[in-house]
């Protein structure tokens, strides 16, 4: 790990338009659990059966459920040290974007500016139907929209196609970016696994298992997200 510390610092401090890439190990050490992981939010339902616009429109009761425990839990929830560092970093100048696939909006808590929700937020709410915002108390009082739809968070659920906007901006910056830093994501969702070959520039991975395409990557640091960040930062 040591000698991979070395070269994403180097990497790191040579950088004017990096790019980083989080998913879900970002957020692990902030309390909030992989969503893909059974244990934790939802003890005998798969999230991937509810995270679906099916599971809106016929299972509303559990769809509601789930999302407003997810909502509730991320009360009092902080930013982690590695979600500062990206933040430092982006101040620096080395930064120039953030994309993500959380939901939680950890990376502008901890200041970052340019981020990029792939995934969107469970902090904003809409109608599933007509798509008109709502507030975090109707959804979680489970009100209708005045159109009669359905309350729902501002995510993207599996089979949605991503933030349009979100995804050019994250494309666009990866195709000038001199390093794609990628933390905790284990590269298995299309189309945000399609990303980091889309760079000239360095590539480091940061994430606690082998995904299987370190051989991408320049670097490959198995690691949590927080002590490689903090590892790499010491360096600067
Ligand atoms: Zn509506």
């Amino acid at each position: 790990m040591r000698s991979g510390i070395d070269e994403a610092a180097r990497f790191v401090k040579g950088a004017s338009k990096a790019v980083v890439l989080t998913g879900a190990g970002m957020s692990t050490e902030a309390g909030i659990p992989d969503f893909r992981s059974k244990a934790g939010w939802w003890n005998q339902v798969d999230p991937m059966t509810l995270a679906t616009p099916d599971a809106v429109e016929l299972n509303y009761d559990q769809f509601h459920a789930f999302y407003a425990d997810r909502v509730r839990r991320l009360e009092g929830i902080v930013p982690t040290p590695g979600h500062v560092i990206l933040a430092n970093w982006e101040l620096a100048g080395r930064v120039a974007l953030t994309a993500t696939q959380n939901v939680d909006g950890l990376h502008q808590a901890a200041g970052s500016r340019n981020v990029k929700e792939l995934h969107g937020s469970i902090a904003g709410f809409c109608c599933h139907l007509c798509r008109a915002r709502a507030d975090r108390t109707s959804f979680l009082c489970r009100e209708n929209c005045s159109c009669g739809g359905p309350l729902r968070p501002e995510v993207v659920l599996f089979g949605e196609s991503l933030p349009q906007l979100a995804w050019d901006s994250t494309v666009q910056a990866i195709e000038e970016a001199d390093l794609v830093i990628v933390i905790g994501t284990s590269l298995q969702v299309y189309p945000v696994n399609s990303l980091p070959s889309l760079t000239d520039g360095h590539l480091i991975l940061i994430n606690a298992e082998p995904t299987g395409q370190e051989s991408a990557f320049d670097v490959f640091i198995q690691g949590k997200a927080g002590a490689s960040l903090r590892a790499i930062d010491d360096l600067l």
